[in-house]
């Protein structure tokens, strides 16, 4: 677990998982002298997004991902995901929130001259999802929570939760930043915010252009990297979980 900020050792595992299930991992960009990855699933059912590492200092995120795909190898045949496996790496090897260039990339989704923003942009022509996962973490959580934007109902949040509650508590805060949260769970009224003028995060372009959910799903850093960890995979599972109910 100490190797949590190290990209190349994440690389390998990922590319080992790539192997084992018969899938090639993608580089779609360079940042900071680092390729970017993504890898694509070729199961079937509904498709689901994942994504984690956009902030170099929320670790539990990558290694939640990769441990999760490490230990579940059947998911990765089963389900159809795009997954990208750490969105900045320069700052996950420096532990800081913004890229090279200080820039907050989850801030950056309109940002079509940058170089990473403008190779996601072209991974994700035409694509559409019934869910998208971002996996973060908060220096300031007490509990586990995460922010939904969703078209459909029933709300799945409450089971990502659930799902995660044996390992890290709900968040207790009804108030996480400057946001209501509702047994941990914030829902964004994303009609009323200018983006263009605050910056597009990941979860909110997504849910514009290519996902029915999004859940940018957070934990609280100062608990143990492994229940992190162990936390992010409970939630992975639930959406997938939740996912297989639509196909049935
Ligand atoms: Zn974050």
């Amino acid at each position: 677990m100490h190797r949590a900020h190290n990209y190349r050792h994440l690389i390998a595992r990922w590319q080992a998982v790539c192997r084992a299930a018969g899938v090639r991992l993608r580089r779609f960009a360079e940042a900071g002298k680092y390729g970017v990855y993504y890898l694509q699933t070729r199961g079937s059912g509904p498709a689901v997004y994942v994504s984690a590492g956009i902030h170099g200092d929320e670790p539990a995120g990558p290694e939640g991902l990769v441990s999760w795909a490490e230990e579940n190898p059947g998911r990765l045949r089963a389900h159809a995901l795009l997954i990208f496996p750490c969105l900045n790496p320069w700052g996950l090897v420096n532990n800081i929130r913004v890229d090279a260039d200080g820039r907050d990339l989850n801030r950056s989704f309109h940002v079509m001259e940058h170089p990473l923003i403008a190779g996601w942009h072209k991974v994700m022509e035409g694509r559409a999802f019934e869910a998208a996962v971002m996996l973060h973490e908060d220096y300031d959580g007490e509990g586990f929570y995460l922010y939904e934007i969703q078209r459909q109902q029933p709300s799945w949040g409450a089971a990502l939760l659930h799902a995660a509650s044996g390992i890290i508590p709900v968040e207790p805060r009804a108030r996480v930043d400057r946001y209501t949260a509702r047994a941990g769970i914030i829902r964004r009224k994303i009609g009323t915010v200018d983006f263009a003028s605050f910056g597009y995060p990941e979860a909110v372009w997504l849910h514009l252009h290519h996902s029915e959910r999004t859940f940018t799903i957070e934990s609280p850093s100062e608990f143990a990297l492994a229940q992190r960890a162990a936390a992010h995979r409970a939630a992975i599972e639930a959406t997938l979980a939740a996912v297989s109910g639509l196909a049935s």
